[in-house]
């Protein structure tokens, strides 16, 4: 069996001063110091606290990213924010595709590609999103959805060195509702084998992360499914205990 180093991921969103996002770094900084862990750790701020949090995390293991970025390098494109400027204020990955992003702003499989595409241009790792609404796994299109989500959205190129996916099915995610171990592993395992088609026995290194309503409580038994190699958190990491309690879960 392939030994995939998990990844447990925190997406903050649109939450935190600079003095919030400062203190639970300190917190996740002095936990991360008391020992080897057997996972990695990645926080991602919202873009204006992201340098900030990535000059305190400096020395230490925490890694550091973004929650989207343009598919230009540069450019007239008011508001947004290239791969390599989160690179050049100390990212090293950043999330595309997430489904906030899909909805709030109609991006597509192919704008998601684009995005994860420059990603890795600029030396980032990609977390790639993808995930069924409610009435797409009612009408049983589950495992069909993800499948061209993840196709279309994966670039060229993409290998597990520069590209993790996240599972998070878009009815789990901010509602308390966690999808079942049996749906989790059913989708994961589907996420592997078509993921072959892009990156061939590769694959078998790939990171796949299940995200929605991930807490401390249910964590372990998720984690402990074989294709889930970590956890990409909203809510839950907002708040340092609950944070490192999912990561002992690994
Ligand atoms: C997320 O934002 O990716 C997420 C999974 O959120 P939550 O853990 O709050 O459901």
């Amino acid at each position: 069996m392939t030994a995939r180093r998990p990844l447990i991921a925190g997406n903050w969103k649109m939450n935190g001063l600079r003095a919030d996002g400062l203190k639970l770094v300190e917190g996740l900084v002095a936990h991360l110091r008391s020992g080897d862990q057997a996972f990695d750790m990645l926080v991602c701020p919202p873009t204006t606290l992201v340098a900030e949090v990535a000059a305190a995390a400096t020395g230490s293991t925490l890694l550091v990213g973004g929650q989207d970025c343009h598919a230009k390098e540069k450019g007239a494109h008011t508001g947004d924010t290239s791969a390599w400027m989160l690179k050049d204020v100390g990212a090293s990955c950043v999330i595309v595709g997430h489904s906030e992003r899909r909805q709030d702003h109609a991006e597509s499989n192919a704008v998601v590609k684009a995005k994860a595409g420059a990603a890795h241009a600029a030396g980032l790792i990609a977390i790639v999103c993808i995930g069924e609404t409610l009435d797409q796994r009612d009408r049983g299109e589950a495992l069909s959805v993800v499948t061209s989500q993840l196709l279309e959205s994966l670039p060229e190129g993409a290998t597990p060195e520069n590209t993790v996916v996240a599972y998070e099915p878009v009815w789990a995610i901010g509602t308390g509702k966690v999808a079942t171990p049996d749906d989790v592993a059913e989708v994961h395992a589907e996420i592997r084998k078509q993921a072959r088609e892009k990156m061939g026995d590769d694959a078998a290194r790939l990171r796949i992360l299940y995200g929605g309503s991930v807490k401390p409580d249910n964590a372990k038994e998720l984690l402990a499914l074989t294709d889930v190699d970590g956890a990409l958190v909203g809510g839950a990491s907002l708040k340092v205990e609950d944070f490192w309690a999912i990561a002992q879960g690994c």
